[in-house]
Protein backbone atom coordinates (compact mmCIF):
# COMPACT_ATOMS: atom_id res chain seq x y z
CA UNK A 1 0.00 0.00 0.00
CA UNK A 2 1.41 3.94 -0.85
CA UNK A 3 1.93 5.84 2.20
CA UNK A 4 1.71 9.57 1.24
CA UNK A 5 2.60 12.62 3.03
CA UNK A 6 0.61 16.14 3.17
CA UNK A 7 3.77 18.45 2.65
CA UNK A 8 4.22 16.74 -1.29
CA UNK A 9 3.42 14.12 -3.34
CA UNK A 10 5.74 11.27 -2.80
CA UNK A 11 4.27 8.16 -2.39
CA UNK A 12 6.52 5.00 -1.49
CA UNK A 13 5.21 1.45 -1.11
CA UNK A 14 7.27 -0.47 0.79
CA UNK A 15 5.60 -4.16 -0.75
CA UNK A 16 6.86 -3.37 -3.93
CA UNK A 17 10.40 -2.72 -2.94
CA UNK A 18 12.94 -4.66 -3.51
CA UNK A 19 15.80 -3.04 -1.55
CA UNK A 20 18.05 -2.45 -4.77
CA UNK A 21 19.17 1.08 -3.28
CA UNK A 22 18.91 3.46 -6.28
CA UNK A 23 16.80 6.08 -4.25
CA UNK A 24 19.39 5.85 -1.92
CA UNK A 25 21.76 6.73 -4.30
CA UNK A 26 20.04 9.67 -6.21
CA UNK A 27 17.57 11.26 -4.02
CA UNK A 28 19.68 14.52 -3.36
CA UNK A 29 18.03 14.70 0.23
CA UNK A 30 18.47 11.69 1.65
CA UNK A 31 15.04 11.01 1.98
CA UNK A 32 15.71 7.44 1.00
CA UNK A 33 19.01 5.52 2.95
CA UNK A 34 20.17 2.37 3.09
CA UNK A 35 20.11 0.61 6.54
CA UNK A 36 22.66 -2.31 5.98
CA UNK A 37 20.70 -4.15 3.06
CA UNK A 38 17.12 -2.63 3.66
CA UNK A 39 16.45 1.01 2.26
CA UNK A 40 14.36 3.09 4.44
CA UNK A 41 12.49 6.42 3.83
CA UNK A 42 13.82 8.44 6.44
CA UNK A 43 13.20 11.87 5.89
CA UNK A 44 9.84 12.11 3.58
CA UNK A 45 9.23 15.80 4.42
CA UNK A 46 12.48 16.66 2.97
CA UNK A 47 11.54 15.22 -0.49
CA UNK A 48 11.92 18.25 -2.85
CA UNK A 49 9.45 16.43 -5.75
CA UNK A 50 12.95 16.13 -8.07
CA UNK A 51 11.58 12.82 -9.51
CA UNK A 52 15.28 10.95 -9.68
CA UNK A 53 13.79 8.44 -6.74
CA UNK A 54 10.19 7.61 -9.10
CA UNK A 55 12.87 7.32 -12.77
CA UNK A 56 15.01 4.93 -11.12
CA UNK A 57 12.95 2.71 -9.06
CA UNK A 58 13.04 -0.92 -11.09
CA UNK A 59 9.62 -1.92 -9.62
CA UNK A 60 7.24 1.54 -9.40
CA UNK A 61 7.38 1.38 -5.64
CA UNK A 62 7.64 5.16 -5.24
CA UNK A 63 5.46 7.88 -6.94
CA UNK A 64 5.75 11.39 -7.21
CA UNK A 65 5.29 14.62 -9.45
CA UNK A 66 8.64 15.46 -10.35
CA UNK A 67 10.83 17.05 -12.80
CA UNK A 68 12.28 14.73 -15.29
CA UNK A 69 15.29 17.08 -16.15
CA UNK A 70 16.27 18.07 -12.71
CA UNK A 71 16.22 14.11 -12.18
CA UNK A 72 18.57 13.54 -15.16
CA UNK A 73 21.11 16.07 -13.73
CA UNK A 74 21.16 13.96 -10.04
CA UNK A 75 21.60 11.41 -11.50
CA UNK A 76 24.58 11.92 -13.69
CA UNK A 77 25.85 13.70 -10.20
CA UNK A 78 25.81 10.45 -8.57
CA UNK A 79 27.49 8.38 -11.48
CA UNK A 80 30.68 11.31 -11.29
CA UNK A 81 30.36 11.07 -7.46
CA UNK A 82 29.46 14.40 -6.39
CA UNK A 83 28.17 15.00 -3.08
CA UNK A 84 26.12 18.40 -3.36
CA UNK A 85 24.09 17.57 -6.61
CA UNK A 86 22.50 20.55 -8.21
CA UNK A 87 20.67 20.40 -11.01
CA UNK A 88 21.01 23.50 -12.80
CA UNK A 89 17.85 24.83 -13.13
CA UNK A 90 16.67 28.39 -12.45
CA UNK A 91 14.14 27.45 -9.56
CA UNK A 92 15.51 26.46 -6.21
CA UNK A 93 14.14 22.97 -6.53
CA UNK A 94 17.02 21.16 -5.31
S1 LIG B 1 11.63 13.00 -5.52
FE1 LIG B 1 13.81 13.60 -5.37
S2 LIG B 1 14.00 14.57 -3.34
FE2 LIG B 1 12.08 13.40 -3.35
S3 LIG B 1 12.62 11.41 -2.47
FE3 LIG B 1 12.75 11.24 -4.71
S4 LIG B 1 14.91 11.65 -5.20
FE4 LIG B 1 14.53 12.40 -3.11
S1 LIG C 1 14.61 2.20 -6.01
FE1 LIG C 1 12.57 1.27 -5.59
S2 LIG C 1 12.98 -0.93 -5.33
FE2 LIG C 1 14.95 0.13 -5.20
S3 LIG C 1 15.26 0.46 -2.98
FE3 LIG C 1 14.27 2.31 -3.79
S4 LIG C 1 12.04 1.99 -3.51
FE4 LIG C 1 13.05 -0.01 -3.30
Amino acid sequence: MFNSYISNTLEYDPELCINCGMCSIVCPHRVFRMDGKVVKLLDPLSCMECGACQLNCPTKAIRVDGGVGCASAMMLAAIKGKKEVTCGCDSSCC
